[in-house]
C-alpha cells in the first residue's frame, strides 16, 4: 500500500484518507483533470475515460479507505447507500431514468477491477449486452 496522505473533505466531515498512488485519489485532489458529473460533500461523479457504454460515469467516495463494495457497506453503510443515491441522481441527469441502465461494483481479479478504490460504474444510453460470460482468452 502506498504512503498515505490526508486532505479535507469539502464536507466538513474532517480529513479523507487518500492515497497517492492510487488514479482515483489524484483525480479527487486535482492532480489529474476528470469530466465533473455530480459531487457531494463525499461523493465524486465523473466520466469514465475509456467508456464501455454511450454513458458510462464513476461514482466513487472521497477516501481511499474501502477497496470494494463489501468492504465500504461493511465499514460505512451510510455512505454506501449515498453511493447508491447518487448514481440514480446520475441516472436521472444524464436522461437515463426512463429506458434504463446498469450499475456495476467489479470487485477483485476475476471482474476485471484495475483500481482499488472502491467505484460504482453508472452504464446506460442504449441497450446493453449481456454480462457474466467468461473473459475472451
Ligand atoms: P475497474 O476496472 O472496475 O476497476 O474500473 C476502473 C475504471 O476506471 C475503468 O473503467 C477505467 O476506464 C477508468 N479510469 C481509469 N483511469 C481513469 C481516468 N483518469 N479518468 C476516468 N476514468 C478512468
Amino acid at each position: 500500500m502506498g504512503q498515505r496522505i490526508t486532505a479535507t473533505g469539502e464536507s466538513g466531515l474532517g480529513d479523507t484518507t487518500l492515497d497517492p498512488g492510487c488514479i482515483f485519489c489524484l483525480i479527487l485532489s486535482g492532480k489529474i483533470p476528470a469530466t465533473v458529473v455530480r459531487e457531494t460533500g463525499r461523493t465524486f461523479a465523473f466520466r469514465d475515460i475509456a467508456p464501455q457504454a454511450p454513458t458510462h460515469v464513476l461514482i466513487i467516495p472521497k477516501t481511499h479507505a474501502y477497496p470494494n463494495a463489501a468492504e465500504l457497506a461493511a465499514g460505512d453503510p451510510e455512505l454506501a447507500a449515498e453511493l447508491l443515491r447518487e448514481a440514480g441522481a446520475a441516472a436521472a441527469a444524464e436522461g437515463l431514468a426512463e429506458n434504463g441502465y446498469r450499475i456495476v461494483f467489479n470487485t477483485g481479479d476475476h471482474a476485471g477491477q484495475t483500481v482499488y478504490h472502491v467505484h460504482l460504474h453508472l452504464l446506460g444510453g442504449d441497450p446493453l449486452g449481456r454480462f457474466g460470460t467468461p473473459a475472451e482468452q
